[in-house]
């Protein structure tokens, strides 16, 4: 990554001295998607902007620009970034002091509420399941159609701005547990995306678990379900760094 995307506006000693940064996950995951569309794309990824979505119960994007990692949303820790089962994601860090300072609050007790009790299962309590919230909304429980708004309203907003820092973007890849299965969060993430050129058809996003296009004919942005396959990344991985 470019160092104003790892870099965090705190004191530079904190970088130098204990590498404090930002470093991302689901790596193998957001690398096996993108080269794969690459692939189907018959791209090179030289030259090609892409976002990869990887939507499960830990959730992250990467922008991705001539095959490399531009930016991604988690940071030190899978704390960072999107909302998700039980991570909250990004919020006021005063808030951790605050909760320190006025509910007498631990270090360990912030920190497990932040990781375990938050995300779309904090805003819901129902479930840090999606398909358990998707039920609830559908019968009409508020809160659960609210964590479902706050989820897909924040996967748009990362994907926007990571649009803007690379100066475009030509594909876009939804993969895992809910990105792989939920055609209704996909298409509730790409709903307002028309103006970045990303056209959702209906009908082709209404598949679960395989590999396909589900943009519109002569969508400017080509948005893929991608299933990923960490396994098969980590063994090739093992091979390169074996075979030598
Ligand atoms: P992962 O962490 O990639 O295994 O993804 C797990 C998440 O994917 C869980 O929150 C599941 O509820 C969600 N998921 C799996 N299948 C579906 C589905 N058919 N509809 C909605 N969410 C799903």
């Amino acid at each position: 990554m470019p160092a104003e995307s790892y870099i965090y506006p705190l004191p530079y000693e904190l970088y130098e001295e204990q590498g404090i940064r930002r470093y991302g996950f689901h790596g193998t995951s957001h690398k096996y998607v993108s080269e794969r569309v690459a692939a189907m794309l018959g791209k090179s990824l030289e030259g090609t902007k892409i976002i990869t979505c990887h939507l499960g119960n830990g959730a992250s994007l990467t922008a991705i620009k001539d095959g490399k990692s531009f930016d991604t949303s988690m940071g030190m820790t899978p704390l960072e970034g999107l909302v998700m089962g039980t991570r909250c994601g990004d919020i006021d860090p005063a808030i951790v002091t605050f909760l320190m300072n006025k509910d007498n609050m631990t270090a360990d007790q912030v920190d497990n509420l932040m990781n375990k009790k938050s995300g779309v299962l904090g805003i819901s309590g129902v479930s840090s399941d999606f398909r358990d919230i998707e039920e609830a909304a559908a019968e009409g429980n508020k809160r659960a159609q609210l964590a479902l708004d706050k989820f897909a309203y924040t996967v748009k907003k990362y994907i926007g701005s990571y649009a803007a820092a690379m100066g475009g973007l030509d594909v876009l890849v939804f993969t895992a547990g809910l990105g792989e299965n939920s055609a209704p969060a996909r298409m509730q993430v790409c709903e307002g995306l028309e103006f970045l050129g990303v056209q959702i058809d209906e009908t082709k996003n209404n598949i679960r678990g395989k590999e396909a296009e589900i943009s519109k004919d002569g969508s400017k942005v080509k948005v893929y379900v991608i299933p990923t396959n960490e396994e098969l990344m980590i063994a090739r991985d093992t091979k390169a760094l074996a075979v030598k």
